[in-house]
């Protein structure tokens, strides 16, 4: 890739990069680490150019297919709660690919990223992006993500990226212990971010705040 438009000029530029991570503080982000990784990860690269120039401005923006880019904040909060504080986590699965920008953030602090995609043409873009950023530990795959993905499971985090409502119970069975799974619940109009954490074999719930996702379907797109 061009190496210009890889590091971004103008309202793509690191100072531009900047001001979002110093946003993102002030909303509560923490973990040095994610907050690095947000700075350091083209967030521009990650969705058409015509709309590059938004990049860094702290909004979900559409990425085709009647989908989105998740919002910097809600992808940094995300990424936090699923670190939960700890030094070292191995496995991470991430349902909802889209245009791969969660999982880009992911590969920069866990050692393997798995994720699922229901639509091919998504999943083919954001492969070719990892590619280009030269991320290699990231899989991802075409399935249907309320059926996890058992080969490379237990998982010590569990991401989705579209609302159900409920936590699909293939998700919940491949978290390890001490693992949790952070995802939107409820429907189009009400929905709130919920973690489940795998402690003793029980599974515990805890509620957070209000979120909008797009919805979690069934079956996948190949076209
Ligand atoms: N992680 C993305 C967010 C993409 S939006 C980011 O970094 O911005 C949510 C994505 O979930 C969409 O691409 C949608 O196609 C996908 N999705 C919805 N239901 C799914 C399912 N059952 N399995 C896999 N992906 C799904």
């Amino acid at each position: 890739m061009n190496s210009i438009r890889q590091q971004g000029i103008g309202m793509t530029s690191q100072r531009t990069r900047e001001r979002l991570v110093q946003r993102l503080m002030e909303q509560g982000i923490r973990q040095v680490a994610v907050l690095e990784a947000i700075r350091t990860t083209p967030r521009h690269l990650f969705i058409d150019e015509a709309l590059a120039h938004r990049a860094y401005e702290d909004v979900s923006l559409p990425i085709g297919f009647g989908q989105t880019i998740s919002q910097p904040y809600i992808v940094a909060r995300m990424t936090e709660i699923a670190l939960a504080g700890r030094k070292h986590v191995e496995r991470v699965l991430e349902i909802g690919t889209g245009c791969g920008y969660q999982a880009a953030i992911l590969s920069r602090l866990v050692s393997q990223v798995y994720s699922i995609e229901r639509i091919n043409p998504l999943l083919s873009r954001a492969r070719k992006r990892f590619q280009d950023l030269g991320l290699k530990n990231i899989s991802a795959r075409l399935g249907d993500g309320n059926e996890g993905w058992p080969e490379h499971a237990p998982y010590d985090a569990i991401i989705a990226a579209a609302v159900a409502p409920e936590a699909p119970p293939e998700l919940l069975r491949e978290l390890a212990e001490g693992g949790v799974l952070v995802m939107p619940v409820g429907d189009s109009l009400q929905q709130e971010l919920r973690t489940y954490t795998r402690q003793r074999g029980e599974i515990i719930e805890q509620a957070l705040e209000p979120v909008r996702f797009v919805p979690l379907l069934d079956g996948v797109v190949r076209q």
